[in-house]
Order: structure tokens, then C-alpha cells, then sequence
């Protein structure tokens, strides 16, 4: 019991896993453990998700930034064609004749006819204004000669642009118009004439439209000059400052515009990129969810199909175990049964032998009571015969009638001799021992015998016996010798009731009863002592001091091996046995 208790706290001590087999795991320490392992759990899926979303984020980041990039290498190209174009308007412009001529001359004709072809020119380049400074820095002809802002009289000797064009041939600025108070690009070109420097042509260009096309997009395009100031933006209040600070958020892609020294920059967002990223990471987060859950599932499937495995894998070892108790008991029975059978048998042989063998001695017994009868039913004839022999030996062959005298006696003793030899052989006959077989015996002869061997006796008790006449056809089931024994049992059985009796007699009767015969033996005895008749056919039953109580007991079973029975009436007049005989089939013809 103590052990026991000692087991299961045991027991309770370990955790059992999934398939309820024992882990070697403290309960203690299992709680910590599973709390650590959800921890790790945890923390390794939001390092993967976090992996997923830096991943995706660089990934998307690159392609918003290949895309911004694009962008703004469109705008940087589309401000540098500008650009080129008004350039490309100053050189012509610089080297043009009208202009030159008008400059040599210093006609006012000439300056206005030159302002008027720098008016159309204008409108076909988009410039801002065109015009052109003489060499003294007063403005002589202008795109916008007509206009009440005309630049034609004024002095712009003091403009940087003026005086590097002078003094190098060429120029360009970034700055205000002194006039329109607007932000243009100045290109400055001296106009030369043999070698001499007759002015300056000066276009302007300005960035409303294109800034106007910058507005709007959801991304901030600038140019910086080479100071870094912003000179190009949809949002003239941070013209001339620096470059915004950059948000944390923001990427701001660079382009270079060679020439000038400006810089494009596009301010973005990676807002886009995050979008992607976390949808990116949800989706992860999804799948992640969903496999869990997959594996989770699949697992409890696993985990069922190895429970209902294990259940049936038990289910068939108890069973077999079952049966092979069941078989192991069923031999042993099996086993037991048949030592029992081979000891019944041979129990059974034991027993036959045994009843042959007190058959044997039964019969003995009989022949050892019939034999003093025989002795003297053999010594009468004997010394008769002696009497006549000497009675014949005696006669003188020469007297008268010796001769039919001795043929006389010779014949009487013959007959003796034959009876003798009858008696011997069936004393020989008797005292054989019986075969079993059972076949059909002549009654008549059967019943002759056992009177034949019990005759001195007969004349001994001084009974008379009467005996039915037999068909000697009739032929009975049964075995010769067997079926005397019985007949001279209960014959030496009812003299020995009759012993001493006045008018003793024995009356043997037959009647037939469809294929039985009935053969009564009965005496007028004393009848059977109620305690045999109680008892009657049972060994050892007897009433003689030197009985054996066998002779019934045998008799009763001889005739129920012939098919037949053996029964007993007794009443006042005495004892009457009936042996019931099966008839034998008739013999071919
Ligand atoms: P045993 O002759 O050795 O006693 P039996 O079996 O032949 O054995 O007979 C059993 C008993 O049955 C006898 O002892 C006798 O008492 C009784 N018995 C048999 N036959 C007769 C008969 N004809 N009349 C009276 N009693 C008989």
C-alpha cells in the first residue's frame, strides 16, 4: 500500500505529452518552461513579422524610389531643354546681324526694328522678355519695347549678369527682374564685333509654368542653386531659403542639372512604402495564422490518428493475449481431455479384460460344481463298462449264446463310450473361454448342453425338470458358450433353492414375441429372499455362506451384450428368471 502511494506521487510529479506517454519533466518546472517557450514563441514571430516588414518596406522603399526617381529625371529633362532652349536663343541671338548692325549703327530705327523682331522671337521661345544692352549698359531694344514696363532706356550696367557677359562673353544669373519683381533665369551673351564687344543680349527665362506643373502632385519638387538657397519651387514663400528639413518619412531624390550647377530635388514620401510593408506583413501575419492553425489542425489529426493507433494497437495485444490465454487453457483442456480419454480407454480395456476375467471365474466355479456331477456321471458308465468287458471276457467262445452275448456287451459299451466322449466335449466345450462375437445359435442344442452338464445333479436334488419342446432351428443372437453359462447359473441356482424340497421342480418354457424369444426358468423354490430381489443384479448379493453374488450380476450382463435381458419374477410359488433372446435372421435358403 505504502508503495503505492509512493508510485502515484510519482507519477503526479512527471507531465504526460500529447500521446500520454511520461516526460521525465517536474510539474515544478513545466509551468516556467511553457511560459518561457510562449515567450520565445512570441518573440521569434514578431522578429519574423518585423523581418517580413523590413524586408517588404526596403523592397517597396526601392521601387517608390526607382519610381520618384524617374520622375524626377523627367522634370530635370524637361527644365534642361528649357533651359537649352534659351540659351540656344541668346547664342543665335548674339551672333544675329539685325542685332549687330543695329548695335554698330546706333540708330534708333534700327533698335526698333530689332525690338520688334525680338517681340516675335519671345512669343515662339516662351522667354520671359528678351533685350539687348549696349555696351554702356543702356537697354536699346526689348521683346517688350511696347509695353508700358518697357526695358528700353534703362540702364542694367549694374547687373551682374550685364557685366560678366561683357567682361567673359557669356553669363548666367538666377534673380529678380528689377522691373517685374519676378524670379527668372538671366542668359547673358556678348554680341562682338571684330573683336569688339558692341553689347549684351539678354534672355529671361521664368519657371511659372513648370513650377505650375510641380504643384499638386503630392510631392514637393525644388532646385537649389550651388549655395543651396531654392530657386524653383510651386511655393514662392520658400524661394531663396534652404531646402526644407527632412522628416524621418521623407526620401528626397537628387538629380543634377548640369551647366547652371541647380540641383532637382523630390521630396517623397514613403508612405507607399510602408502601405506595401504592412500590407505586406499582414499578409504574413495572415498566412502565419492560417499555417498555424493548419498545423495546429493537422497536429490534432496526427495526434488522433496516433491515439486511435495506440488504442488499436493495445486493443489487438490484449486481444491477442486473449487468445493466446484462451489457446493455451483450450490446450491445456484439450491436453487433459485427452490424457482422460487415453486413461478411460484404457480404464474401459481394463474393465472388459476384468468382467472377462470374472466371467472366466464365474464359469469355473460352475464347472468346479458341475465337475463332481460329471465325475460320477463318467464313473457310472466306467465301471458298467469294466462289468460288461469282464462279463465278456469270461465267456468260454465254445458256449452256447457267448457270442451274441459278447457282440452284446461290445455294443453296450460303444454306446457308453459315445455318451462319454459327449459328456467330455461339452465339458471341453464349456469350460473354453468365450469368444465375444455374438451369432446366431441353435437354442435347442444351447439349452441341451447346460442340462447335459448339470444332470447328476439333477438326479442328486431328486428334481424333475420339465423342459418345453425346441424347434432346433431356432436360432438365437448370441454366443454358445456364454449363453450355457447363464442356462447352468441359474439351473445350479434353482437346485440350490430347491435343496431338500419334496416334489422339487425346474420347468423350462419358450414363447416368441415377434423377432424376441422368451425363455422362462422357474422353480418352485422358496423364491428370492426380499433383500436380493431389492437389490437383485447387483454384485455381491448373495445369501449362500460361500456365495460370490456374481452370478446374477454376469448373467444380467451377458444377455444385455446379445441385445437380449435378463429379468426375475419371484412370488410364494417360486422364482421364475426370463431370458429375452433376439431371434436370428433365417439363414439364406
Ligand atoms: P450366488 O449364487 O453366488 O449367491 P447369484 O448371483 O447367482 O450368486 O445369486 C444371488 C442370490 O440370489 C443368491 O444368493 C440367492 O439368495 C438368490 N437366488 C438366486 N436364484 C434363486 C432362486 N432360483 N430361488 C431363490 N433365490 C435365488
Amino acid at each position: 500500500m505504502e508503495f503505492h502511494t509512493e508510485k502515484l506521487s510519482i507519477v503526479r510529479n512527471f507531465a504526460k505529452d500529447y500521446d500520454g506517454r511520461m516526460l521525465l519533466v517536474p510539474r515544478k518546472i513545466l509551468l516556467p518552461l511553457l511560459v518561457l517557450a510562449g515567450l520565445a514563441c512570441t518573440a521569434g514571430l514578431g522578429l519574423g513579422l518585423w523581418g517580413v516588414y523590413s524586408l517588404s518596406y526596403n523592397g517597396a522603399l526601392r521601387i517608390v524610389s526607382e519610381d520618384v526617381e524617374t520622375r524626377a529625371r523627367l522634370r530635370a529633362a524637361v527644365l534642361q531643354s528649357e533651359m537649352e532652349r534659351q540659351t540656344t536663343v541668346s547664342l543665335v541671338l548674339s551672333d544675329d546681324s539685325d542685332v549687330t548692325a543695329a548695335l554698330l549703327s546706333n540708330r534708333p530705327a534700327l533698335y526698333t526694328s530689332v525690338s520688334q523682331k525680338l517681340e516675335r522671337l519671345r512669343t515662339q521661345t516662351r522667354s520671359a522678355v528678351i533685350y539687348i544692352i549696349q555696351a554702356s549698359g543702356q537697354t536699346v531694344s526689348a521683346s517688350n519695347w511696347a509695353l508700358p514696363v518697357s526695358f528700353v532706356g534703362s540702364n542694367y550696367s549694374f547687373r551682374p549678369y550685364f557685366r560678366e557677359a561683357m567682361a567673359n562673353g557669356t553669363a548666367t544669373q538666377f534673380a529678380l527682374g528689377t522691373v517685374s519683381r519676378k524670379p527668372g533665369l538671366f542668359f547673358a551673351r556678348a554680341v562682338t564685333a571684330s573683336g569688339r564687344r558692341l553689347g549684351v543680349v539678354v534672355v529671361k527665362m521664368e519657371f511659372d509654368p513648370i513650377e505650375a506643373t510641380w504643384g499638386g502632385l503630392g510631392e514637393d519638387t525644388y532646385v537649389t542653386g550651388p549655395t543651396g538657397e531654392v530657386f524653383l519651387t510651386a511655393h514662392p514663400e520658400r524661394r531663396f531659403k534652404p531646402l526644407p528639413a527632412l522628416t524621418d518619412r521623407q526620401i528626397d531624390t537628387v538629380i543634377d542639372l548640369p551647366g547652371v550647377g541647380w540641383k532637382l530635388h523630390v521630396i517623397s514620401s514613403d508612405q507607399a512604402a510602408r502601405d506595401t510593408a504592412i500590407a505586406a506583413t499582414l499578409t504574413a501575419a495572415l498566412a502565419l495564422g492560417l499555417l498555424g492553425t493548419l498545423s495546429a489542425w493537422q497536429w490534432r489529426r496526427l495526434r488522433q490518428r496516433r491515439q486511435s493507433a495506440a488504442r488499436e494497437a493495445e486493443y489487438r495485444e490484449r486481444l491477442e493475449r486473449d487468445v493466446a490465454t484462451r489457446t493455451e487453457a483450450l490446450s491445456a483442456t484439450n491436453e487433459r481431455l485427452s490424457k482422460e480419454v487415453r486413461e478411460r480407454r484404457t480404464a474401459e480395456r481394463r474393465l472388459s479384460r476384468l468382467q472377462a476375467d470374472l466371467v472366466q471365474a464365474n464359469k469355473l466355479a460352475s464347472l468346479g460344481q458341475i465337475t463332481a456331477g460329471v465325475a460320477h456321471e463318467i464313473n457310472q458308465p466306467v465301471a458298467t463298462i469294466r462289468v460288461l468287458a469282464e462279463t465278456a471276457a469270461s465267456q468260454k467262445p465254445s458256449a452256447r449264446g457267448a457270442k451274441a452275448l459278447i457282440a452284446e456287451n461290445l455294443s453296450a459299451i460303444i454306446r457308453m463310450c459315445d455318451r462319454l466322449g459327449h459328456i467330455t466335449s461339452e465339458l471341453r466345450t464349456f469350460s473354453r473361454k468365450a469368444s465375444s462375437d455374438v451369432e446366431p445359435v441353435p437354442l435347442k442344442e444351447a439349452v441341451e448342453s447346460s442340462i447335459l452338464l448339470n444332470e447328476s445333479r439333477l438326479r442328486d436334488h431328486r428334481v424333475t425338470l420339465n423342459c418345453d419342446p425346441i424347434d432346433p432351428a431356432l436360432r438365437v443372437m448370441a454366443s454358445r458358450v456364454r449363453l450355457e453359462q447363464v442356462l447352468v447359473n441359474l439351473l445350479q441356482n434353482a437346485f440350490e433353492a430347491l435343496d431338500g424340497a419334496t416334489d422339487a421342480q425346474v420347468r423350462l418354457s419358450l414363447s416368441a414375441d415377434g423377432d424376441r424369444v422368451r425363455l422362462r426358468v422357474a422353480d418352485n423354490g422358496p423364491g428370492l429372499p426380499p433383500e436380493v430381489q431389492a437389490q437383485l443384479f447387483t454384485p455381491f448379493v448373495t445369501t449362500k455362506p460361500k456365495g460370490l453374488g456374481l452370478g446374477l450380476v454376469i448373467a444380467h450382463d451377458i444377455l444385455r451384450d446379445f441385445g437380449g435381458a435378463l429379468s426375475a419374477e419371484s412370488d410364494g410359488t417360486g422364482a421364475t428368471f426370463i431370458l429375452t433372446l433376439r431371434k436370428a435372421p433365417d439363414p439364406a435358403p
